[in-house]
């Protein structure tokens, strides 16, 4: 038995050619009569799309999509599944449309179909591991509905079974990789184990053919050489099962040649180390765990076990939910066995994995939504522990758990994972920061697509760049990824910088120019050089940025120069003897969208002061303008225009608002009004008092300057207290 294992290794590749015939006699068993007919339909309509194609093997075309769906039947897939499976190339090498598959064969088919044709455009080239493990998840992603990936797989089995067809040897050798790293792990993943060993061994024949020749010879002989011993180990076994009355079958199988190879790679042993070629499995045919540890322990009785060689996989299965029982044991002679055992049912979930489910779930079937495929998709990736390190398991616990992260080629064909929602932007900044900076547009799959695109699995994105272009603070609206969020950020506010020493210079430069001086010989002066000393500045952009900020008034900088000691410090609200008028404050600095230190414009109509909430109403050509929120003229304003700012003034620095005082009319109120406002710092710009006869009312309006709302507050206080005052109101939206 162990032989013919080896041998049928070999011969996968000559294969019969597969009858329809031979496909409905395999689904009869498990299908119901209109599948059969659905299955018929699909092979004539397969067979006329596909007329006078021909396989690299001479065969005519309709071979391929019919040992795929043999292979399927083999499985005991679904309908679709079979279906899909004969139609799967025809969307991509016929004429043939997605809308005329529906037509004929329902959504069910055409979903599948549509899947297979977007699962094949993937192409996987000579990538590093990290690499690898992205594709693998992004073909996961991908295959919406499990039996896409399925059909997939039985496709790159014939696919390798025929491979030696291929004229080009380079061409063989890469779908041979792509074999080996991209599907020869997922159905390991799924659990599917004859067709991670069929797939692994065929891609190692063509990968590695002398490694796999020399190895199949050995194997072959060393099989053969120790058949006796083989077939007395099994009748032991075989006798101890009878004996406890445990009804069971017994195998014994050399390993497939791949797992053999990559064992003396890992170990760096020879052939002739490796003692473990046959492995002995026992298959309880009762569903009875207890009946698994009792096996074991009449093995363990009858011959003594190996220390640390033990293995639970039933208590603990393996992360694609593989369960046995694994042990070695020093068997007759004196040598090592390693046996298995497991219940059939354990032993079908093994070989077949996932496919599994189609069998034994028919209940599932009947609900036939992909939400239950998807869930023991997630059962499988959440029960990882074949895995070695925690970051890897987390990076399987978070695909398994966020199944929404979406995968997109480079135009290289590098995979990059992005979260749900990412837009080109992301996938720039992802790429470089050069590349998001100067992002104007973006392909996707060859189409232009506007920078709010939600990128989808498997899109190839290209981005349009353009030297002089710039990042634009709506970005940060749309883009999902912390690494662009903070370029575009980093970007700003490096603007904000700019423009502050711009703002600087121009100040400067305009106050020279008052008094008849020019920047570029205060710059090159000796008081430049002090005054940069002094305020322990690094350059000229310094003094700029700072004069920009307003920490330094450009007036006092010019008064240094022209050495006017007595006007030499800024003077403030407080001591200021001068009415001076605030409005120098027509820009301040304030923070949105977690941008420290913008400058905006401030709005004449709402005169803004600190600790009012504020807005932002991005203006083209002004930038931004802060408005009270209650103020008229933004009222009508939707909210996605506004930003909302936070004032950063530390300083105290002070800023115009304006009052009404509606007061009894009678003489000196201005004058007690005035005292009142004054009584509590505040400055008065200016003041108007009218009098409306009729109800023997004063008006008085101020214009008062004051550091923030809180100051505001105690001059209306003040105010307030005086008994002729009948209201206060402050003004906006003037
Ligand atoms: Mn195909």
């Amino acid at each position: 038995m162990a032989i013919d294992t080896i041998v049928a290794d070999k011969k996968a590749k000559k294969m019969p050619m597969i009858r329809i015939t031979d496909i409905l006699d395999k689904v009869r068993a498990f299908l119901p009569a209109d599948d059969l007919a659905r299955i018929m339909k699909a092979h004539v309509y397969a067979a006329t799309v596909h007329r006078g194609q021909m396989r690299l093997s001479g065969e005519p075309y309709l071979s391929h999509p019919t040992a795929v769906a043999n292979i399927l039947a083999e499985m005991k897939m679904d309908g679709s599944s079979i279906v899909a499976g004969l139609l799967h190339d025809t969307i991509e090498d016929t004429h043939t449309t997605l809308e005329d598959i529906e037509n004929n064969f329902g959504k069910d088919v055409a979903f599948l179909v549509d899947g297979l044709t977007k699962l094949s455009k993937i192409a996987f080239s000579n990538k590093e591991e990290r690499q690898a493990e992205n594709f693998r998840k992004m073909v996961l992603a991908m295959s919406a509905d499990i039996r896409i990936l399925l059909v997939r797989l039985a496709d790159r089995v014939h696919n390798m079974q025929t491979l030696d067809y291929h004229a080009s040897e380079e061409k063989r050798q890469e779908i041979a990789r792509e074999t080996l790293e991209l599907y020869a792990p997922l159905a390991n993943r799924l659990g599917i184990y004859w067709m991670k060993v069929e797939l692994e061994n065929m891609a190692f024949s063509h990968l590695n053919p002398q490694a796999y020749n020399a190895l199949y010879a050995n194997v072959f002989s060393k099989v053969k050489e120790r058949e006796v011993f083989t077939a007395g180990v099994k009748e032991i076994i075989a006798q101890e099962m009878e004996d406890a009355g445990i009804a069971a079958e017994v195998e014994g199988r050399a390993k497939h040649i791949f797992s053999i190879f990559s064992k003396m790679q890992r170990q760096r042993v020879s052939f002739d180390e490796i003692y473990d070629l046959i492995a002995f499995r026992i298959i309880l045919e009762e569903n009875n765990k207890t009946m698994c540890y009792a096996t074991l322990s009449i093995i363990h009785a009858r011959w003594k076990p190996v220390q640390g060689r033990f293995k639970d996989y039933i208590a603990m299965p393996k992360a694609n939910k593989y369960q046995s029982l694994h042990t070695t044991v020093i068997g007759p002679n004196g040598e090592r066995i390693e046996i298995q055992i497991r219940t059939r049912e354990m032993h079908e979930w093994a070989e077949r994995g996932i496919a599994a489910h189609w069998l034994y779930k028919e209940e599932d079937k009947q609900a036939g939504d992909s939400n239950k495929q998807i869930e023991k998709i997630r059962e499988l990736l959440e029960m990882q522990q074949e895995i070695d390190s925690p970051r890897e398991y987390m990076s399987h616990l978070k695909m398994a758990l966020f199944s929404d992260d979406v995968y997109v080629f480079t135009p290289a064909g590098d995979v990059k994972e992005f979260p749900k929602d990412a837009t080109p932007i992301d996938f720039a900044y992802a790429v470089h920061t050069n590349v998001g900076d100067k992002c104007v547009g973006a392909r996707v799959n060859g189409k232009m697509v506007p920078l709010r695109y939600k990128l989808q699995n498997g899109d190839t994105v290209e981005i349009i760049t353009q030297a002089v272009h710039q990042p634009s603070r709506d970005w940060l609206k749309i883009v999902v990824t912390s690494r662009a969020k903070s370029k575009i950020k980093a970007w700003i506010r490096e603007e904000d910088k700019k423009r502050t020493i711009e703002l600087g210079r121009d100040a400067l430069e305009k106050e020279l120019g008052k008094n008849q001086e020019k920047l570029s010989s205060f710059l090159k002066s000796e008081k430049f050089s002090e005054i940069i000393k002094a305020n322990s500045l690094e350059n000229t952009d310094a003094l700029f940025a700072i004069i920009g900020k307003g920490k330094l008034s450009p007036k006092s900088v010019v008064n240094r120069y022209l050495d006017r000691e007595e006007e030499r410090h800024e003077a403030n609200a407080k001591t200021s003897s001068k009415r001076k008028d605030a409005a120098k404050h027509d820009t301040a600095r304030v923070s949105a969208a977690g941008v420290d230190n913008m400058m905006v414009r401030f709005a004449k109509c709402c005169d803004p002061i600190p600790g009012d909430k504020i807005y932002g109403f991005i203006s083209r050509g002004r930038g931004i303008v802060a408005h009270t929120r209650t103020c008229p003229h933004v009222a009508n304003v939707e909210d996605d225009r506004l930003i909302e700012l936070k004032w950063t003034t530390k300083e105290k620095e002070v800023y115009p608002v304006h009052m009404r005082v509606i007061c009894r009319d009678r003489k000196g109120v201005l004058a007690d009004v005035s005292s009142a406002i004054t009584s509590q710092d505040a400055n008065i710009a200016h003041a108007q008092v009218k009098t409306e006869n009729k109800d023997m009312e004063a008006i008085c309006t101020f214009k008062i300057d004051v550091h923030d709302l809180e100051h505001y507050r105690k001059v209306v206080g003040a105010v307030n207290k005086l008994t002729c005052v009948l209201s206060v109101e402050r003004l906006r939206g003037r």
